[in-house]
């Protein structure tokens, strides 16, 4: 696929430069520049697909921001760079269609721009619901959100909110008036907050009247974060940027504690509180399963001999094809170095041991190819036992003990404990 393309329109050659500089360095995109209208003009008229245009007020050719209009009028989401931060200019910006402006006055503001280019590329994956009873709210409300890229979705109340939830799970954001008919904004944070963690979705309450009262009920029961009512377009959009990026941090910090960092896996200890659950679970319903630990065969060796960096490359195709090879009745972590365990949820003995035997076989037939040598072969050897044990350290120390003879037995090889 072609990369998305960012326009410049700026007359002042060494900020444009500066930005494409650091836009190449910071962003995945290609960038067009102009330093006229005529120049921009030219350009999309050729081809407007831009993702995003970055304009400049005061242009040789057209120094009172005519610039915005044609680049708006070919329905390019832009973001205005202006050297004044005067209300009058600020206003008269803000009344166009336009997503944000850029105060060019010092670097810190310039690097506003990365964020903010980054912010929106994230954006349009975000589906946000709003619910409000007024419609020329919840139409306002819309154009505002779908100029920051989002994908939106509005309900009237409360009721038909939660409606919306259970069929879009992948809503992030909840921005909710107070007064509502049938379920109100305070009861429908309550309803999201049995379903949903705050770091989940994020719920925005919009307030009016006795605000101070409300937001603070809003926010005990579970908000993250209120807006008054009338706000700015600048201030709802800061809010919610706010809360995105504290949910993505969030993501991102559970991901890493839960993740191995190399192969992508769950880690040991995620592991080990996962198969915790499961393992009460399987006995309570009496079901059958099994565990394999896998370890690479002279893994020592590889890295000796063709350094760590094969070594990490081997971990991270092996931890490939062990994926490739699994559904989602089976469970895979990376217990530390080059030690996997795999357990295969509700099977019996014979399809398990069938299951490992054809997983030692297709790492045996892995080609693995990197800069330091073409094709290397690895492979594996795996110790399995099954869930008729008492616990899932039992289970750990008698897979572990299957894995120590096939190891003795010439390795390559599945032997059962
Ligand atoms: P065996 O067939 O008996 O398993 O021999 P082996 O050489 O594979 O021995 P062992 O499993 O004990 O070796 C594990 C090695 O893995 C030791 C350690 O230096 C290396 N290792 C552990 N973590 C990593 C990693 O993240 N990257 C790389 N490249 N090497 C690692
Ligand atoms: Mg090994």
């Amino acid at each position: 696929m072609a990369r998305e393309k960012i326009l410049i329109v700026e007359d002042n050659k060494a900020l444009s430069k500066l930005i494409v500089k650091k836009m190449e360095s910071n962003l995945d995109f290609d960038v067009d520049m102009a330093y006229t209208f005529e120049e921009a003009q030219n350009l999309v008229e050729k081809d407007s697909d831009y993702f995003v245009a970055l304009l400049d007020l005061n242009l040789p050719d057209a120094p009172d921001g005519e610039v915005v209009d044609m680049i708006l009028a070919h329905k390019i989401p832009s973001i205005i760079l202006t050297g004044s931060m005067e209300k009058e200019i600020r206003e008269k910006i803000l009344k166009k269609d336009v997503i944000d402006y850029v105060y060019k006055g010092n670097i810190d503001d310039v690097n506003y721009i990365f964020t903010l280019i980054e912010r929106l590329h994230k954006n349009r994956d975000i589906k946000v619901l709003v619910v409000d009873d007024s419609m020329a709210t919840r139409a306002q409300i819309k154009s505002l959100l779908q100029h920051q890229m989002f994908k939106v979705l509005v309900a009237a109340h409360g009721e038909e909110a939660l409606a919306f939830l259970e069929d879009n799970p992948d809503i992030k954001l909840v921005l909710t008036d107070y007064l509502m008919p049938v379920i109100d904004g305070v009861e429908l944070t309550k309803e999201i907050r049995k379903r949903y963690s705050k770091n989940e979705i994020s719920i925005i309450a919009m307030t009016g009247t006795n605000a101070d009262l409300i937001s603070a009920k809003f926010l005990k029961i579970g908000a993250n974060d209120f807006i008054n009512k009338p706000f700015t377009r600048e201030e709802i959009a800061c809010r919610i940027n706010n809360s995105l990026d504290a949910l993505e941090y969030i993501a991102k910090i559970e991901d890493m504690a839960q993740n191995d960092f190399l192969s992508g896996l769950a880690n040991r200890r995620y592991f080990f509180d996962a198969m915790q659950e499961y393992f009460k679970e399987a006995k309570r319903k009496n079901e059958s399963f099994a565990m394999g630990l896998i370890d690479v065969d002279n893994f020592k060796q590889i890295n000796d001999t063709l350094g760590h960096r094969v070594g990490d490359t081997v971990i991270v195709e092996l931890a490939k094809t062990l994926q490739k090879h699994l559904t989602h009745d089976h469970f895979i972590a990376r217990l530390g170095g080059d030690e996997f365990c795999v357990v295969l949820k509700n099977i019996d003995q014979k399809k398990a041991l069938e299951f490992f035997i054809k997983l030692n076989h297709a790492v045996a037939g892995l080609h693995i190819h990197t800069k330091e040598k073409k094709d290397l072969s690895i492979s594996v050897s795996i110790g399995v036992t099954f869930g008729d044990l008492e616990s899932v350290e039992e289970m750990i120390n008698q897979a572990d003990k299957a894995l120590y003879i096939a190891k003795k037995n010439g390795r390559n090889r599945v032997e059962v404990s």
